[in-house]
């Protein structure tokens, strides 16, 4: 294994996120001050799909089931190609199914590159605070992790992560834009910077949240960078497709062949492929619920900062919440009566993502009260 100076930290990874962990057992109170079950803490779209779009996904799975003794295409080539189509309308930029590889979410997509570019041996090297499971990604592909703190948080200090980047030449980086916890982006000038400092390893954007954010997709950099730069996206966030798993890659041929040649054969079902065929076939339909969401995110976030909480700018659906003496404390006390916040792992700050909106109005409601009571002290 390779071993860097640099102050970085490395993880072990957990497969249990805290708030998991933390809800197992407990019993969430309704009542006085007891909300029930509001949960914000994953950033996921609270928007369950329209009915006749659930009832597209169900015809087409009822058409694959006719056929369930047979395999599914291996080369997955109706989804590349319907992938293709929606990155290329939406950047405005030339992309065919040669730029695309699809798995069962993007969490497998990082597994892929990051066992096909780095494996044993090698480093994926990432920004704190980012996404959790980076760190147990990478494990899962027998790779090195390290990461570079932010001292300046919740400001970056692009310099020095620009500097750890370019002495540890890792094989692989990868940031997240919009970042999750953080919600914050990065300018395709920064990614431009980070290519130039790596000798020989990839940098991944992993655009999990690109459909949420106002700023532009860096697809645009695969034809600059081919044999350097990879996309990753989801169907799990904007278009509420999680629990059907499906993310995918977006790259120069190159990139997709070599990961194509590692991948298992037929991994992704024909049932995940037909209804993720319908999912981006509905794709306008689907987002035209995210600018609500937006104005959701935007509604609370006004609401906290007048209350006092101090909330880094964002731009995803969900935010930081802070500045907290004790992150935990306050996980505690909205727990306390039934709403669950993103225990992240910041000791000053909550994750909170957009709900539906009554979700909202009591998750707003209930910090007045908490904070009337005493129970989050800023
Ligand atoms: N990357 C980031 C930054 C994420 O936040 C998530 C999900 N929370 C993923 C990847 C994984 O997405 P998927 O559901 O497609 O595996």
């Amino acid at each position: 294994m390779k071993t860097t100076s640099l102050p970085l930290h490395h993880s072990g990874g957990a497969t249990k996120s805290p708030d998991q962990a933390k809800l197992l057992g407990r019993v969430l109170p309704a009542g006085p001050l007891g909300y029930g079950w509001i949960g914000l803490h994953y950033p996921v779209n609270p928007y369950p799909l329209a009915p006749h779009i659930q009832n597209a996904v169900i015809e087409a799975v009822r058409t694959q089931i006719a056929a369930i003794n047979n395999y599914p295409d291996s080369d997955t080539s109706v989804l590349r190609t319907k992938l293709a189509g929606y990155v290329a309308d939406h950047a405005r930029i030339a992309v065919t199914h040669e730029n695309i590889w699809v798995a069962n979410g993007c969490n497998e997509v990082l597994r892929q590159i990051f066992r096909t570019f780095a494996g044993p041996g090698g480093t994926v090297l990432g920004l704190e605070p980012s996404y959790r499971y980076f760190p147990v990604i990478a494990e899962a592909a027998g790779t090195q992790w390290s990461s570079v703190p932010t001292r300046t948080f919740p400001q970056r200090d692009i310099d020095a992560a620009l500097t750890a980047i370019g002495k540890c030449q890792p094989d692989v980086v990868v940031i997240a834009s919009p970042n999750n916890p953080s919600g914050d982006s990065f300018s395709i000038d920064m990614f431009e910077e980070v290519l130039h400092r790596l000798r020989s390893g990839i940098l991944v954007i992993d655009e999990t949240y690109i459909e949420m954010s106002t700023k532009d997709s860096a697809v645009q950099l695969i034809h600059r960078y081919p044999e350097k730069v990879v996309l990753c996206r989801t169907l799990s966030k904007a278009f509420t497709f999680a629990g059907g798993r499906l993310g995918y890659m977006i790259a120069g041929p190159q990139i997709i062949n070599a990961l194509r040649a590692t991948q298992l054969p037929y991994h992704v079902s024909s049932i995940t492929q037909a209804a993720a065929a319908v999912i981006i076939d509905r794709a306008d339909e689907i987002l035209a619920k995210v600018p609500e969401l937006l104005l959701e995110c935007e509604r609370m976030v006004a609401y906290l900062q007048r209350e006092g909480f101090d909330i880094p700018h964002s731009d995803a659906h969900f935010f930081l919440m802070g500045k907290f003496k004790d992150a935990h404390a306050v996980w505690e006390a909205y727990a306390d009566i039934g709403i669950v916040l993103g225990d992240v792992g910041l000791p000053h700050y909550l994750r909170v993502s957009a709900g539906l909106p009554h979700e909202n109005d009591q998750f707003l409601e209930a910090t007045s009260n908490l904070l009337d009571l005493g129970k989050i002290a800023l």
